[in-house]
């Protein structure tokens, strides 16, 4: 290791995570609730507490509990009736699970480069995209690390190309746009409830929607598509994905704290921006005139100018240390011996060897061709620029002002 100030500090006692669960004590007495009435099961009021809790929070007519958020979006997309063949525009540097679903039903994802206000989708791609497949009709986007998208561009080209529009606002519960709660933007929206989300049931999601019938045909396939008869009568093809009512106890517990979580990942995000004030980083921007994100994670993105060489493969990487500068793979090697959690900006899908056949936008085209006009010591788009040159940060509610303190010691410490 490179980094030569290490004695100065000894590892934190107790690890300090990107983001970890944080309860607070009812999440065990609606667990506990469900159990004593023998509601061990996917029906019971847990679940319909926190259908009719989250529909008022996020303002939308219904809100389905589900399994994951990711058979949300599975639910999602064969609402929008994306089938085999049919082309989708997808926000490209996300958690694979924004696309994978898009898959399952033999969509093929074609990734749209990400903009640099709020690292989300790029409306100017996403127009260039219609321009270069002008028969598809579907949009997923995503408002990474609970940064709202550019709602107004994004829904503006959707509906002049006539798209149907899933929002992935699985990192971005809380969040809002235009005083709006994100969710809420497309035709469909999802959460999700995973163990490291704003809130947690340990795991869960939900589909959220205005429109009662796809909110009943979406209760109607996660319980196996039974129809409405004495025996098993199945007319469609149905999943096992309804939330179980154990899981909507935690949900409903920690529910009544979402908004103070939020104001903790703000507290965080404020503390990293003023604590690495005269270094040659940034925080992940987002657009203050309209959005209040959650701030679900904090991330940094290295100036170009102070990004020391950094190589990174399939399975690992490498840099060579400079004076005064630095690079994601020094700072999160340093923290993990520091025994703090950090992770890679999640790395763009037109990236991922399991989506090398898929196609690919930017603001100038056809980013596949670009990638072999790339330059040496440049990005030819702007996620593999953001991947190269960001990180996440120790984002977890837990951590304390001292540790929070010390995080940032750490990360200056790197570009002595
Ligand atoms: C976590 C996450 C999901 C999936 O949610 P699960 O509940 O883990 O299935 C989907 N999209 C994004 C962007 C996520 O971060």
């Amino acid at each position: 290791m490179a980094f030569t100030q290490k004695n100065k500090f000894k590892p934190f006692d107790r690890k300090v995570w990107l983001a970890s669960p944080t309860m607070h004590g009812d999440e065990l007495k609606w667990m506990t609730d469900a159990y004593n009435k023998n509601w061990m099961s996917t029906v019971g009021e847990n679940i319909d507490e926190v259908e009719r809790a989250v529909a008022a929070k996020i303002g939308c007519g219904y809100a389905v509990g589900l399994a994951t958020g990711t058979s949300a979006l599975h639910l999602a997309v064969r609402l929008a009736g994306i089938k085999r063949g049919d082309g989708v525009f997808c926000s490209d540097m996300t958690f694979s699970a924004t696309v994978n679903p898009v898959v399952y039903e033999g969509g093929e994802p074609i990734f749209i480069d990400t903009e640099r206000d709020t690292w989300n989708m790029d409306p100017v791609a996403l127009e260039k995209a219609f321009e270069l497949y002008p028969d598809v009709k579907h949009i997923v986007f995503a408002n990474l690390y609970g940064t709202p998208a550019k709602m107004n561009e994004v829904c503006e080209i959707a509906k002049k190309h006539g798209a149907t529009v899933i929002e992935d606002a699985a990192e971005s519960f809380g969040a809002t746009y235009d005083g709006r709660q994100t969710g809420t933007f497309g035709d469909i929206g999802i959460i999700s409830f995973n163990g490291n989300k704003i809130i947690t049931g340990s795991a869960g999601g939900m589909l959220l929607t205005d429109d009662i019938k796809q909110a009943n045909k979406t209760r109607k396939w996660s319980t196996q598509s039974r129809e409405a008869a004495a025996w098993y009568q199945h007319e469609e093809i149905g999943y096992n994905y309804r939330m179980s009512n154990v899981i909507a106890g935690v949900v409903r517990g920690q529910l009544p704290y979402l908004e103070e979580h939020i104001a903790k990942k703000r507290a965080i995000y404020e503390r990293y921006r003023k604590g690495f004030e005269g270094l040659p980083v940034n925080m992940n921007p987002y657009d203050g005139a309209h959005s209040v994100p959650n701030f679900w994670l904090s991330c940094i993105i290295i100036d170009e100018t102070a990004m020391c060489k950094q190589v990174r493969g399939d399975g690992d990487s490498c840099y060579i240390k400079e004076k005064g500068k630095s690079c994601p793979t020094e700072i999160l090697e340093t923290l993990a011996s520091f025994n703090a959690e950090g992770r890679p900006i999640w790395k763009p899908m037109h990236m991922q060897p399991v989506f090398r056949m898929n196609g690919f936008v930017t603001r100038d085209g056809n980013g596949r061709a670009q990638t072999n006009a790339y330059i040496a010591g440049g990005c030819a788009d702007v996620g593999a620029d953001i991947f190269a040159r960001g990180l996440c940060l120790p984002s977890d509610i837990k951590m304390t002002a001292d540790e929070q303190d010390k995080v940032i010691e750490i990360v200056r410490a790197c570009f002595e």
